[in-house]
């Protein structure tokens, strides 16, 4: 149940809420709006129905994500980036940290298309136990200084709980990979710091799924969260590696005040779909894109099909800022 309060009413009202429900309940507020986890209305005291303006009673289990609790959209502020405001927000970077040089290469070219936040993984989630995992702290020692070197934000993995302290050490952004979208024991843990998370969609999650992932950050305290659509999968990903479910764009939009981000990337798989579906993402109305770079694909350590060479990414990147201005101008 949400209540909207009378704008006098707020004060008391809050107060008197929380005593009524102390034990019993959560109770969350977000200005003149309280949600109160499990209550019925008939269990509300008179003082309280007094400084009501309105009762909202169908409301989703996340209801802390949820624009019926907090109308206004979240706008996320790291360093040198504004998430969720006007403005288009390009990631961009390796799959993962190859070398310090490496990455320091590709942060300077992400940069150079726009992109105000470095991506790179240093702890990987392969499917297969043999392949690269990824160079662990070095890794994020390396993006850090690629990221400050070229006054840009980082944006990482962080696989484990163990890990989340050391992470949170280097990175403006925590990254939680699709693979670990209902690890809640993860999800609780950065929910308890202050540093925005970067929720990827599941691959085989629903929209609700994703949103009460989210719910599991937000409930502990952390609300800078964005989402993530990078693909699904459906019943035929042979010639894409997963479904782009573009629709999601907007019905995330309309359902939560978080901002939804697109990854072409991971939701395609091969380089030469990328710029079409990020072009896609970006007529979507998505407040931003995260993708994959490689100055030798071939070479990469984890994702080479499916990463675009410095030339394709800067052309890419130009189209994607003129989309969101068709779609976002006045
Ligand atoms: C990645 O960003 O490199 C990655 C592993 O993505 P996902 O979790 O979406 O598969
Ligand atoms: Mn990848």
């Amino acid at each position: 149940m949400i209540i909207v309060l009378n704008e006098n009413g707020v004060k008391k009202g809050i107060a008197a809420l929380k005593k009524s429900f102390a034990d019993k309940t959560q109770v969350f507020v977000n200005g003149n709006r309280v949600a109160v986890q499990g209550a019925v209305k008939d269990d509300l005291p008179t003082e309280i129905l007094k400084a009501t303006k309105e009762i909202i009673t169908d409301v989703p289990a996340a209801v802390q994500g949820s624009r019926l609790f907090h109308p206004q959209d979240t706008i996320i502020h790291t360093p040198h980036a504004v998430i969720g405001g006007n403005e288009f927000i390009m990631m961009a970077g390796p799959c993962s940290v190859e070398s310090e040089e490496h990455v320091r290469k590709m942060a300077a070219i992400a940069k150079k298309g726009g992109a105000k936040i470095v991506r790179g993984g240093a702890f990987k989630p392969r499917t297969s136990p043999y392949s690269f995992q990824g160079l662990g702290e070095e890794g994020l020692k390396y993006l850090r200084e690629a990221a400050d070197e070229n006054e840009m934000d980082m944006i990482t993995e962080v696989m484990d709980d163990e890990h989340v302290e050391m992470v949170a050490k280097y990175t403006d952004i925590f990254q939680i990979g699709a693979r670990n979208m209902q690890n809640f024991s993860l999800l609780k843990t950065v929910g308890k710091t202050n540093i925005p998370v970067a929720l990827k969609r599941g691959m085989s999650a629903t929209i609700d799924d994703l949103l009460n992932a989210a719910e599991y950050i937000a409930s502990e305290g952390n609300s800078q969260i964005m989402l993530l659509e990078r693909g699904i999968r459906t019943f035929d990903n042979k010639y894409t590696r997963n479904t782009f479910d573009l629709g999601a764009v907007p019905v995330l939009q309309r359902l939560t005040h978080y901002p939804v981000i697109v990854d072409p990337s991971h939701a395609v798989g091969e380089w030469d779909l990328v710029t079409p579906m990020a072009l896609a993402g970006a007529a979507s109305g998505a407040t931003g894109m995260i993708v994959e770079i490689h100055d030798e694909p071939q070479k990469a350590l984890s994702d080479g099909p499916q990463a675009l060479k410095p030339d394709t990414y800067l052309k890419m990147a130009q189209k994607v800022f003129e989309v969101h201005q068709v779609v976002n101008g006045k």
